[in-house]
């Protein structure tokens, strides 16, 4: 019986790990109350998933956004954009502008 909670100690542990890596901690908590502490090997060895692909998510998406006009990046905070200049709109006025001069064909 002892021993059985072991399996489901190595399973929780797993499963936490895991979650905190960025995998399936389902998935481990089944594998780690199988394997044991294989399992607990396995996943110390793997690479974590969550630095690489979530960090650069987060730059991507909370600290830059891109400018509608010239498609560069530029800070989330930015009222004007630094490469062409244009003017974010909905950052705290939400004032929708008539749109009908733009219309015209830039070449
Ligand atoms: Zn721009």
């Amino acid at each position: 019986m002892e021993l059985l909670l072991i399996w489901i100690a190595f399973g929780v542990v797993c499963a936490i790990i895991a979650s905190s890596r960025g995998r399936s901690s389902g998935g481990w908590f089944v594998l780690g109350a199988i394997a044991g502490v294989f399992a607990l090997i396995v996943l110390l060895a793997l690479p974590s998933q969550s630095l690489a692909g979530a960090s650069q998510e987060a730059i991507g998406n909370s600290a830059q956004k891109k400018c509608p006009r010239c498609a560069e990046l530029v800070k989330a905070e930015a009222l004007v954009c630094r490469f062409c200049g244009y003017e974010f709109q909905g950052n705290g006025s939400m004032r929708m502008e008539p749109r009908g001069n733009g219309m015209r064909a830039e070449r």
